[in-house]
């Protein structure tokens, strides 16, 4: 069985070599639809009849999300026009919550990214098979990408 939980977090970036208007630094509200995959638990337990919690997965990926996403600004490390904003004295974007990666940040690659940080998170959880099964990422209310393993 599967079971889905919707996670929403605000996200500033740029693709450096968009043809169109993405070569901006701009923001977008993410909304990442994040399944899980494993068999009813029948055990007597709090989550007996679940395959997990929705509380738990909420817990778990805000846990991520807020520390490393929520309100930052995620910006590939060879990106050279925000390495000479970044480097000028006295600049504003210093204290800016910025991440640096190692890829374009395009939803594509920003889904399968979030797939391969949350993914340990869940492995072990309760000492079952459970899994991270699919990240289905909105960059807007009308685009969005899926990403399996
Ligand atoms: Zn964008």
């Amino acid at each position: 069985m599967e079971i889905t939980k919707e996670i929403w977090f605000d996200m500033w970036h740029r693709v450096p070599n968009h043809k169109s208007k993405c070569s901006n630094v701009h923001w977008h509200r993410y909304t990442a639809y994040i399944t899980l995959e494993w068999d009813i638990i029948d055990e007597v337990w709090s989550d007996e009849w679940m395959v997990i919690d929705f509380w738990d997965i909420k817990t778990i990926s805000k846990w991520f999300i807020d520390s490393e996403l929520d309100h930052w600004f995620m910006y590939y490390e060879n990106d050279q026009i925000w390495k000479i904003i970044s480097e000028q004295e006295n600049s504003r974007w210093e204290k800016m919550k910025t991440i640096k990666v190692s890829f374009i940040p395009t939803a594509e690659n920003i889904a399968k990214w979030l797939f391969e940080k949350l993914e340990p998170l869940f492995v072990d959880r309760y000492k079952t098979d459970l899994k991270l099964k699919q990240i289905k990422l909105y960059e807007t209310p009308t685009s969005y990408v899926v990403y399996r393993k």
